[in-house]
């Protein structure tokens, strides 16, 4: 009688929701079966990983917050690039040759003579394309047991052959990466994008790695050096150069399936004149365009200057906020591991990204478990609401940390707000389907949590209030179809 009554209450209760055109069904039965099939993937000691594959190539993702958009182009797709722009690839050093009076040499030469191969005899040369897919990338590296530099350097040179093409045909890189992305389902890429301009000062260096330094000295010497980049006319023409080129290179990249927005990016082992520049023309370029939606900071954080200047860098993060508050930063902190660095540097960087740049969003945030103030760092990025950006094959690769050893477990725990993204994709090879994957076999999240990582994906985007509403609507759209689809699929198999 009483089951007979409740049954009635909610059959009342479902009446009156679907007479409002706005009311979200109570339960739903796909989302229901969805969760069910999610929970039989992740239980057991074993891995389903083709499953888990398949669920997670299927499952729309939202966006990806952690992306660089020369780590995720492809080698195969920069070689192509390297005929396009007239150039040859050495056969011995695997780096590109851009000086045109020696291709023009190599090109006179009998096919069987020449040193340096276009990109299209590269990859018909079956032992010069493997060898430079293994040096453009990570490809093969847990596949053989030949010497080979250590996971990190392997990682980071990779940059040093491939950048020579890496700014040019730009549109079309954006456009393939928006086709991969759409055909993963994922809906909206943030982008560490280009270098921004920069422009040396010797004496600006010396002032500010003068030791002893106090904050109010520094402030006024960043003050000064930010006056004379608001005069520098040349240096103002690269950064609307730079804000042209990205509305350039953007043409045709959004539309309704797919939006992209872009943030410039500082290297943190250049001099701190050379760092400085890069913040304000990535603050000034960002409060010209709409598409420029934060500032980032990369490069490898071991690296000898990127240690000696990493709490310089922070506070002139903090003071360009107090000129440009409304520019966001989503800055890489803390992307070290124990043993890169004497232990003393595993201490501060995340809390520093966090409570002296005022970083809206961390990246990475490996260092966690060594920082002196992790309680409080917890607490903050809690309490503030600050996400961390979790890359785990990234992690994985270049750190060595995953599984128990990766603090997302400490994150997950406390209940620090994060989001799953690649960061470089085309040197890692792998999807953003295969991080979540990855998260889902190690840490057997429930599907809710997945969901909600897809989400908050765009929560946390450092996208305009009214593209993110849009792009949250459509993500409804897109689970209501996926998890009708796995509903289906199940029931199919059950037959
Ligand atoms: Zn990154």
């Amino acid at each position: 009688m009483i089951r007979q009554s409740s049954r009635f209450a909610v059959m009342a209760l479902a009446l009156v929701a679907g007479s409002s055109a706005h009311a979200a069904p109570k339960s739903n039965p796909n989302e229901a079966a969805t969760a069910r099939h999610f929970a039989a993937l992740i239980a057991g000691a074993e891995p389903k990983t083709a499953e888990l594959t398949l669920f997670f190539s299927q499952m729309p993702k939202g966006g990806d917050l952690h992306h660089h958009y020369s780590g995720a182009i492809y080698a195969e797709q920069f070689i192509s690039w390297v005929d396009k722009q007239g150039y040859c690839i050495n056969k011995q050093s695997y780096r590109i040759e851009t000086d045109k009076s020696v291709v023009a040499a190599e090109r006179a030469k009998a096919a069987a003579d020449r040193a340096c191969l276009s990109g299209a005899d590269t990859v018909a040369d079956d032992g010069v394309y493997r060898e430079l897919l293994q040096r453009w990338s990570s490809k093969d590296f847990y596949n053989h047991g030949a010497l080979q530099a250590p996971p990190d350097r392997q990682f980071f040179s990779t940059f040093g052959y491939f950048n020579p093409v890496a700014d040019s045909n730009t549109n079309e890189g954006l456009l393939t990466l928006k086709q991969r992305a759409i055909e993963e389902n994922v809906s909206y890429i943030e982008t560490v994008f280009k270098l921004a301009p920069f422009t040396p000062d010797p004496a600006f260096d010396t002032l500010a790695l003068k030791p002893g330094m106090d904050d109010g000295a520094l402030d006024a010497a960043l003050r000064a050096a930010l006056a004379t980049l608001d005069k520098d006319a040349a240096f103002n023409a690269q950064i609307k150069a730079y804000v042209d080129g990205v509305q350039a290179d953007s043409a045709q990249v959004d539309d309704a399936r797919f939006t992209m927005r872009y943030q410039p990016y500082v290297l943190r082992f250049f001099s701190p004149s050379m760092v400085f520049s890069q913040m304000v023309a990535s603050f000034k370029a960002a409060r010209q365009s709409p598409l420029i939606v934060g500032v980032n900071i990369v490069g490898q954080e071991s690296a000898n200057v990127s240690m000696r200047d990493y709490a310089l860098h922070m506070k002139m993060f903090r003071f360009l906020k107090t000129v440009y508050p409304e520019v966001k930063l989503s800055l890489h902190a803390g992307e070290l591991a124990l043993g890169d660095v004497p232990p003393e540097g595993l201490r501060f960087h995340i809390d520093q990204a966090l409570n002296v740049a005022g970083a809206s969003r961390i990246g990475h945030g490996l260092d966690l478990a060594h920082e002196t103030n992790a309680p409080a760092i917890i607490k903050a990025m809690r309490e503030r609401d600050v996400p961390v950006e979790i890359n785990l094959t990234s992690n994985g690769f270049i750190s060595g940390i995953k599984e128990g050893n990766h603090p997302l477990a400490i994150y997950r725990k406390y209940k620090v707000p994060y989001v799953i993204a690649t960061d470089d994709a085309g040197v890692t090879r792998h999807t953003l389907a295969q991080e979540y994957v990855l998260f889902a076999s190690r840490y057997k999240p429930g599907y809710a949590e997945v969901k909600k990582a897809a989400y908050n994906s765009l929560r946390y985007a450092f996208l305009a209030e009214q593209d993110k509403q849009r792009l949250k609507a459509d993500l409804d759209q897109r689970f209501a179809t996926f998890e009708s689809r796995i509903a289906a699929l199940d029931a199919a198999a059950a037959r």
